[in-house]
């Protein structure tokens, strides 16, 4: 399960550092698969493949309130709920409104999260 950023963001940045995955992005800001990671190309959903470094729109319309333009969001296919670096979410444990929440859209077994960490760092 990924987590989520909520609308009871206030933008404190506190969350942003402490992602091991470079999963969290500051509201307005563009997310690259590449930031924060070993990945050089990526696999689409149809099958073409992109440059890992391509950027892309905050992502909008998460439950909660999340909004990406609004408040600070965590890309789902980067969070790994921290697995194979802390054993708990590390944004969650920062956030001082509890903003960071378990993410009912994105519902994942420790083994995938693991695989996911094991992906994004080659490692
Ligand atoms: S749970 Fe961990 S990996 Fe996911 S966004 Fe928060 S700090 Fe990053
Ligand atoms: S720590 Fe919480 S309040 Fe601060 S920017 Fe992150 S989600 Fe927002």
């Amino acid at each position: 399960m990924a987590i989520i950023i909520t609308d009871e963001c206030i933008h404190c940045g506190a969350c942003e550092p402490e992602c091991p995955n470079h999963a969290i992005y500051e509201n307005g800001t563009e997310w690259s698969y590449a930031d924060g990671t070993q990945l050089t190309a990526i696999e689409m959903e149809d099958g073409s493949q992109i440059d890992a470094t391509t950027t892309f729109a905050p992502i909008t319309g998460g439950t909660f309130g999340a909004d990406g333009n609004e408040y600070f969001y965590i890309v789902p296919t980067k969070c790994t709920e921290c697995t194979g670096f802390h054993e708990e979410p590390a944004c969650a444990l920062v956030c001082p409104t509890d903003a960071c929440v378990p993410d009912p859209d994105y519902v994942e077994e420790k083994e995938e999260l693991l695989q996911k960490k094991i992906w994004l760092h080659a490692e």
